[in-house]
């Protein structure tokens, strides 16, 4: 690449509020074939809000609210935020650990909290009541994330929070088909909220949706597409990423996604429209030809 093409192309790439990591970095944009988005946070705005509060019998729902928000204080997640938020109170948390795509755990109280994925609960004491299951999947289905609050291997209740799509979402999706990339969502969440939330933005909820990926399960995923000769790029915003941003050909971050995301790109789009991934390919593709 003649400087004088990448730096043109830079600039115009600022423009559109593009913000590219070098010459490399274009390279691997030109030849991207197949793009991979995060769900929260990257196909949504990232700004979740409790809409539902399931306790199991005999917990107040404040109480629920007050231990889960305790924890979460602590995580950088739009879940963390999205709870905190809706609780009226906090206490202080000790030995908080965010677990990257399970969920986070403290003393709360000098009661050991959980907020977490159905997965995660799994791999505690705790039994999840058959009614709380089958509330928890028909929250998932209207797009809502739900996550289980434990304390001392207790069962405490569910939370669902919802987030709604980026608006810019199903047009940066069709634009990608149009010049000819695969599009597909990998998320660490749940299969059924993915599916719903596939559906609104344009994605084949049949055959674009990996779900329950944890952040090595991105890499491989990402790896495993690269083995089948797919230049890929993938598109996220938090720590769950940053590994498989790393992985990908291109990785790119949203622009107010989490530190670890953001040093992990090759480029970080400034604002949040995700059109500027399709327009960041065209860019490069046409630099390409520049410098030809
Ligand atoms: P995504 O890939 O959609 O951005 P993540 O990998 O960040 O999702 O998270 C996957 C799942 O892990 C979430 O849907 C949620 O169930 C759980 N999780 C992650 N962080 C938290 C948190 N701070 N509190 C509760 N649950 C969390
Ligand atoms: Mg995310």
């Amino acid at each position: 690449a003649t400087p004088m093409a990448v730096l043109t192309s830079t600039g115009r790439g600022a423009e559109l509020g593009l913000f590219i990591k070098g010459a490399r970095a274009l390279e691997s944009t030109r030849a991207v074939d197949t793009v991979l988005f995060d769900k929260t946070g990257t196909l949504t705005e990232g700004r979740m809000h409790v809409s539902a509060v399931v306790p199991v019998d005999g917990v107040p729902a404040e109480e629920l609210l007050r231990l889960a928000a305790s924890v979460e204080q602590g995580s950088e997640h739009p879940i963390g935020a999205g709870i905190v938020a809706a609780a009226s109170s906090t206490a202080d948390v000790d030995d908080f650990t965010a677990l990257p795509g399970r969920g986070v755990t403290g003393t709360v109280d000098g009661r050991c909290v959980a907020v977490g994925t159905a997965r995660m609960l799994a791999d505690t004491a705790v039994e999840l009541p058959a009614e709380l299951v089958r509330r928890g999947a028909a929250l998932e289905a209207t797009c809502a994330t739900v996550v289980g609050v434990v304390a001392d291997d207790r069962l405490l209740g569910l939370v669902a929070l919802t987030d709604e799509p980026r608006p810019s979402a199903p047009t940066a999706i069709s634009t990608l088909r149009a010049i000819g990339l695969v599009p597909r969502m990998l998320t660490g969440d749940n299969l059924r909220t993915a599916v719903a939330v596939a559906a609104r933005v344009g994605l084949d909820p049949a055959t674009e949706v990996t779900a329950d990926a944890s952040p090595e399960d991105k890499v491989a995923a990402v790896r495993a597409l690269q083995a089948a000769g797919h230049t890929v790029a993938l598109v996220g915003d938090g720590i769950n990423d940053a590994a498989a941003l790393a992985a990908a050909d291109l990785g790119i971050a949203v622009g107010r996604g989490t530190d670890a995301a953001i040093d992990a790109a090759d480029i970080v789009l400034g604002r949040d429209d995700l059109t500027a991934v399709a327009a960041a390919v065209e860019l490069a593709r046409r630099t390409h030809r520049t410098i030809r």
